[in-house]
C-alpha cells in the first residue's frame, strides 16, 4: 500500500539559505544535475543535504533485545543531531521529522526532486547473530563513491569496524540506486549486538557519529572525491525495486 507524504518537505533552517536550486547547477566543473545513472565524479559545492532518518511509524526497524531500542527513534535522533551540526553552511531538509511512516519510495521520489543536493539515509543494523559489529556504509551510483568513503573512515574513527570486514559496500538498494542525486545508506552499528547496542544508547556516541558524518559531508561539498581513492566502475542495473530477491 502506498503513502502519501502528509508532509513533503520539511526544511529545517539549516542556513539562511532560500536558494532554489535548478536541475542544471554546477560547480567546480563537477555537475550537480539530475541524473539517472550517476556515473561521474562526486559532487562538489553542493549546498542541500537531504537527511533520511530510516524507517518510522508503523515501521521501527531493528529493536534492541539488550537496550529495547528502537532503530527509528534512534535514526531520528541522528538524523537531528546531523542537522545541528551542519546548520549554517548547508541547506538541510528532513525527510521526516517525526515517529511517521513514509515509504521508501516516496523517499526517493522527494529526494529526487532536489537538484544540487545529496541524500543521507541514516540507521542502525540488525543480524540473526549477536557476533556481528561494525559500522557500514552503503552506495551504488560512481557519484556517491567518494562520500560514502568518506563516512565510513570516518565511522571507523569512532567505531573500530570488525577485523576483516570492509564496511563499504556497494549494494543496489532503493535508497543508493534509485534517487537521481548523490546518496549514500549509513549503518552506525548493530543494536544486536550487546557491546554495540549499548554505544549507540549513549547519546554521547551519537553526537559522535553525527559529527563525522557531517565532516564527512564538509569534507565532499569542498575537495568532491579528491583521496578518496578509484572510483569504481560503472554498473547498468535496474532500480531497486521492493519485489526484487534478498541481496541481488
Ligand atoms: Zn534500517
Amino acid at each position: 500500500m502506498r503513502y502519501l507524504l502528509p508532509i513533503l518537505l520539511s526544511c529545517l533552517v539549516a542556513s539562511c539559505s532560500t536558494t532554489s536550486f535548478s536541475s542544471r547547477e554546477s560547480s567546480g566543473g563537477v555537475s550537480l544535475a539530475l541524473d539517472h545513472w550517476g556515473h561521474r565524479p562526486g559532487p562538489q559545492g553542493f549546498q542541500t543535504v537531504i537527511i533520511d532518518a530510516g524507517h518510522g511509524g508503523r515501521d521501527s526497524g531493528a529493536v534492541s533485545r539488550h537496550t529495547g531500542d528502537y532503530e527509528k527513534h534512534l535514526a531520528l535522533d541522528t538524523a537531528k543531531r546531523l542537522a545541528d551540526k551542519l546548520r549554517g553552511q548547508f541547506r538541510t531538509v528532513f525527510i521526516r521529522t517525526g515517529d511517521s511512516f513514509v515509504d521508501l519510495d516516496d523517499r526517493v521520489a522527494l529526494a529526487s526532486r532536489q537538484g544540487g543536493a545529496i541524500l543521507v539515509s541514516l540507521h542502525y543494523n540488525s543480524s540473526p547473530s549477536s557476533q556481528v559489529r561494525g559500522p557500514e556504509t552503503y552506495y551504488w551510483r560512481v557519484d556517491s563513491h567518494g562520500l560514502a568513503t568518506r563516512i565510513q573512515r570516518g565511522l571507523e574513527s569512532v567505531i573500530p569496524a570488525r577485523s576483516g570486514n570492509l564496511g563499504l559496500r556497494r549494494r543496489r538498494l532503493r535508497l543508493t540506486r534509485n534517487p537521481q542525486i548523490p546518496c549514500v545508506l549509513v549503518e552506525f552499528g548493530y543494536l544486536s549486538n550487546a557491546g554495540e547496542a549499548r554505544l549507540c544508547a549513549a547519546p554521547g556516541h551519537r553526537d559522535r557519529l553525527a559529527s563525522v558524518v557531517a565532516t564527512a559531508i564538509r569534507t565532499q561539498a569542498q575537495l568532491g572525491d579528491a583521496g578518496t581513492g578509484p572510483k569504481p566502475p560503472p554498473l547498468n542495473q535496474p532500480l531497486s525495486r521492493p519485489t526484487d530477491p534478498p541481496g541481488s
